[in-house]
């Protein structure tokens, strides 16, 4: 099963994304994850996405879409994966609606965490002592904030459009979101499975 997951920054989609692969049986994809990793080894790519992050704003289409069509051509994302933090501009869908289609498939489902947004400020700066992310301070938190208003959060009512959307309150204890994210996904795999 090929799923998304989605939701504004610090709705936990990191935490709850590792979980809900296993489930599925592939890969969690975490392009914010990538980014980093990339980051830290002093990549190429990791220069040039570097300066967008900590700034709060999104790395630029081209690179961010080639980065993935990489990682999803590897054999372990075949059939299964977690996509989390892409899609997240109009552009990145429709490159990822056309990556899977040459395979013959598509998204099965897609989950949205949802959390307002004082909530999320709040759990941002909580983990930023111990998270290290250039990109946690409150300012550049209330940009990223803003631009996935502006930018994703029209995407998920897109796919809602299409008939994959699982909204899933991230409000709650750990243990109540996960359980929650496993009924959207039982949900999301239909009757059958
Ligand atoms: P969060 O969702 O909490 O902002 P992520 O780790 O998913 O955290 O992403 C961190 C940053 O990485 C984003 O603010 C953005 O700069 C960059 N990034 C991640 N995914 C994408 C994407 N699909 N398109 C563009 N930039 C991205």
């Amino acid at each position: 099963m090929r799923l998304l997951i989605m939701g504004p920054p610090g709705a936990g989609k990191g935490t709850h994304a590792g979980a809900l692969a296993s489930l599925v049986g592939g890969p969690h994809i975490s392009t914010g994850d990538l980014f980093r990793d990339n980051i830290a080894r002093r990549t190429e790519l990791g220069r040039l996405a570097e300066k967008y992050i900590s700034a709060g704003e999104y790395v630029p289409d081209e690179i961010t879409d080639d980065m993935v069509r990489d990682r999803l051509g590897r054999p372990d994302a075949a059939r299964s994966f977690v996509l989390d933090g892409y899609p997240r501009t109009g552009a990145q869908v429709a490159a990822l609606d056309a990556l899977l289609d040459a395979r013959g498939t598509g998204v099965d489902g897609v989950v949205a965490l949802t959390v307002p947004d004082d909530e999320l400020v709040a759990r941002i700066l909580r983990r930023s002592a111990v998270s290290g992310r250039s990109d946690d301070s409150e300012d550049v938190v209330r940009h990223r904030l803003a631009v996935y208003a502006d930018q994703t959060a029209p995407l998920v009512r897109a796919y809602g459009d299409r008939g994959l959307l699982h909204r899933v309150d991230g409000t709650g204890s750990m243990e109540e979101v996960r359980l929650r994210v496993e009924s959207a996904v039982a949900a999301a795999a239909g009757p059958d499975a």
